[in-house]
């Protein structure tokens, strides 16, 4: 989706620091880290959030858990315990309408 920031990203239109890739997602340093190392993981795949999920992704969202192992592996702070994070809409304060888990460890 051209006008999403995260496409973006992916697209490589808008730099970031990215930690982790594969064919489905990719990992980046939130901009505005709250914690020692706050990353996001993003689906390639558009998907507004959650409420926008189709059964057809629940593949997808398995993988993007199982692939943490990975992203631990090039962040070790992460196997020392991470919390995870998903806003969902405008009452939980979503400003970024492509779905992302926040990473967060101290
Ligand atoms: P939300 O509030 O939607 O859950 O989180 C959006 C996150 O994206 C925020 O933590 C914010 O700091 C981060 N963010 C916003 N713009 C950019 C950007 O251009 N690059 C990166 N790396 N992070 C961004
Ligand atoms: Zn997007």
């Amino acid at each position: 989706m051209a006008s999403c920031l995260f496409c973006q990203i992916n697209n490589r239109v808008i730099p970031a620091d990215i930690v982790y890739e594969d064919d489905a997602c990719l990992v980046f340093k939130d901009i505005h880290p709250k914690a020692k190392v706050h990353l996001l993981l993003i689906p390639k795949k558009h998907i507004e959030h959650v409420l926008d999920l189709q059964r057809e992704d629940a593949a997808l969202m398995g993988h993007m858990l199982y692939c943490i192992q990975d992203i631990a592996k090039v962040q070790p702070e992460l196997q020392e315990g991470f919390r995870m994070i998903t806003n969902t809409g405008s009452n939980a304060g979503q400003e970024v309408y492509h779905l992302h888990f926040h990473i967060l460890a101290n």
